[in-house]
C-alpha cells in the first residue's frame, strides 16, 4: 500500500517571502515528497516558482494562520515552515502567537528560519 504523504505547511510574512521562494526552490526535490499547503501568497508564490502542488488557505491576516492552526490541532499538518518577520509588527499577530503556540501543544516541528527548515526536512532527504 502506497504510503499516506506527510503534509508540510509554508507560511511567510511579506518580508520573508523572498527568502521562502528560494529556500522553496533548492528543497524542490525533498518537497515534491510532501503534500504542501500555505497560507495565500506564500502558497502562490511558492506554487509559481517551483512548479509544484501548494494548496491554499486564505491570506494570513485574513485567517489563514488561524485555518493552517486549525488543521494542525487535528494533527492534519505534520510540519510547518513559518517564516515570521521579526522586524516589523503584523496586523494579525495574535493569530501569529496561536499558530505557535498550537505548535506547540501539538509537538510539531515548526520551523522559523532557514536554519531550521533545512534540519527538519532532512529526514526526508
Ligand atoms: P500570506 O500570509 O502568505 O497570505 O501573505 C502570510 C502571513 O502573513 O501570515
Amino acid at each position: 500500500m502506497k504510503e499516506k504523504k506527510k503534509t508540510v505547511a509554508l507560511i511567510a510574512h511579506d518580508n520573508k517571502k523572498h527568502e521562502m521562494v528560494n529556500w522553496a526552490l533548492q528543497h524542490k526535490e525533498t518537497l515534491e515528497k510532501y503534500a504542501l499547503c500555505g497560507t495565500g501568497t506564500t502558497a502562490k508564490l511558492v506554487a509559481e516558482a517551483t512548479g509544484l502542488k501548494v494548496k491554499r488557505y486564505l491570506s494570513g491576516p485574513m485567517g489563514g494562520d488561524l485555518q493552517i492552526g486549525a488543521k494542525m490541532s487535528e494533527k492534519a499538518i505534520d510540519k510547518v515552515v513559518f517564516f515570521w518577520d521579526p522586524l516589523q509588527m503584523q496586523p494579525h499577530d495574535p493569530d501569529v502567537k496561536a499558530l505557535l503556540r498550537i505548535a506547540v501543544v501539538y509537538d510539531i516541528p515548526i520551523a522559523t528560519n532557514r536554519a531550521t527548515a533545512d534540519l527538519i526536512l532532512r529526514e526526508d532527504e
